[in-house]
């Protein structure tokens, strides 16, 4: 009885997440219906006018879905099975009480991955419920009940964990609504001021016209703040946990221990190609397991990994690429993404580079 009206309260839970998105999606509706047919057709008198509206209100409202779509509907990444406890260790840290048995357990698998963020106690950060040793950035979600690489935040407008796989699309979706809203209230302008002179036709045209300028100013006032929030982290090369809560190293908490400068900050969330910045298709760099810090000399227990250097791809490969387990199950979108290898490196070497790639590429330019 009790586990199946849990699961029906877990259900219920889950269809009143999408009351938000909802939400927004019936404004988005009342807002087509309001600008295009009771503004751009019923009021608009000048053809001109009409066209050019009706061309623009198009383009970004058919942006705004898109990144919207794209924030709502990507999954989040979790983390890959390099960072989860095998069975004799998940056995072993069961067996150990808490603390110090625990952490040499996972120290020694720590040793053959990526990361240099700990706890601030100084422990290798281990999420018990999903029973793994968490990769840089990422966080538990309780929402989603996952871990999430590069988690930024859960979305309540969403309905989903913005972090690696999406953030670049929520961002966009930031940017495309604030434009939407920006466009909806300039062209409004001057039909709500005539509203005001009583200059409309006593017709319903002229409520939506109203309401539609209202609710326009409003998102825009509210989208600014956030965008030029989320602007700011970008260039921090920030999440918004991580403004809260600085990321500790092994030489304690510094927040910009992530940050490479403006500039490469902007390439790892938007790509190397200035095409694809405004559209929402992935194109972040890396694998989000991993990212690359100028604090890694730093940290003696890590063997120093190309970031640390101006290496060449050809002597990373020389040397012994990091991490040492090659993270097969990665995903490494860079190379789906066309980029370009030095000759003489061979298909197992690009997968053993895997993580080492978006340091590498960042490196490369300057
Ligand atoms: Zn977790
Ligand atoms: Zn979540």
């Amino acid at each position: 009885m009790a586990p199946s009206r849990s699961r029906t309260l877990r259900r219920c839970q889950r269809v009143l997440y999408w009351i938000p998105v909802l939400f927004i999606g019936l404004i988005a509706c009342w807002s087509y219906y309001a600008y295009v047919i009771q503004l751009c057709v019923v009021s608009m008198k000048n053809i001109g006018e009409k066209v050019v509206c009706l061309v623009f209100y198009h383009l970004l409202f058919i942006m705004f879905l898109w990144s919207y779509w794209k924030t709502i509907f990507t999954k989040p990444m979790n983390p890959s099975k390099e960072f989860h406890l095998s069975y004799t260790d998940r056995e072993q840290i069961e067996r150990e009480d808490r603390g110090e048995g625990q952490q040499e357990v996972l120290r020694r698998m720590a040793k053959e991955l990526p990361i240099y963020t700990r706890t601030l106690s100084g422990a290798i950060r281990y999420c018990d419920r999903c029973q793994l040793v968490k990769p840089d950035r990422c966080h538990h979600c309780s929402v989603c009940d996952k871990c999430i690489l590069k988690m930024d935040h859960h979305c309540p407008w969403v309905n989903n964990c913005v972090g690696f796989s999406n953030y670049k699309f929520f961002f966009l979706f930031l940017a495309d609504s604030l434009l939407y809203c920006v466009f909806i209230a300039a062209t409004d302008l001057q039909y709500f001021i005539k509203f005001w002179m009583n200059g409309l036709p006593d017709t319903q045209a002229k409520f939506h016209i109203m309401f539609l300028f209202f609710a326009a100013a409003m998102f825009s006032i509210s989208l600014s703040s956030l965008f030029g929030y989320h602007c700011w982290l970008v260039s921090k090369n920030r999440s918004t946990l991580e403004a809260f809560r600085a990321p500790v190293f092994r030489n304690g908490p510094d927040k910009n221990g992530f940050s490479l400068g403006c500039s490469k900050n902007m390439k790892q969330v938007f790509g190397d190609e200035k095409t694809y910045w405004l559209l929402p298709v992935f194109t972040s760099l890396g694998d989000g397991c991993s990212f690359p810090t100028c604090l890694v000399n730093q940290d003696p227990e890590q063997p120093s990994t190309p970031s640390a250097h101006n290496s060449t791809a050809k002597n990373i490969t020389e040397t012994h690429p990091f991490p040492a387990k090659p993270l097969r199950e990665s995903q490494n979108h860079l190379l789906g993404s066309g980029q370009t290898w030095p000759e003489g490196v061979s298909d197992d070497e690009k997968g053993q580079l895997g993580m080492s790639n978006p340091v590498m590429v960042i490196e490369n330019e300057t």
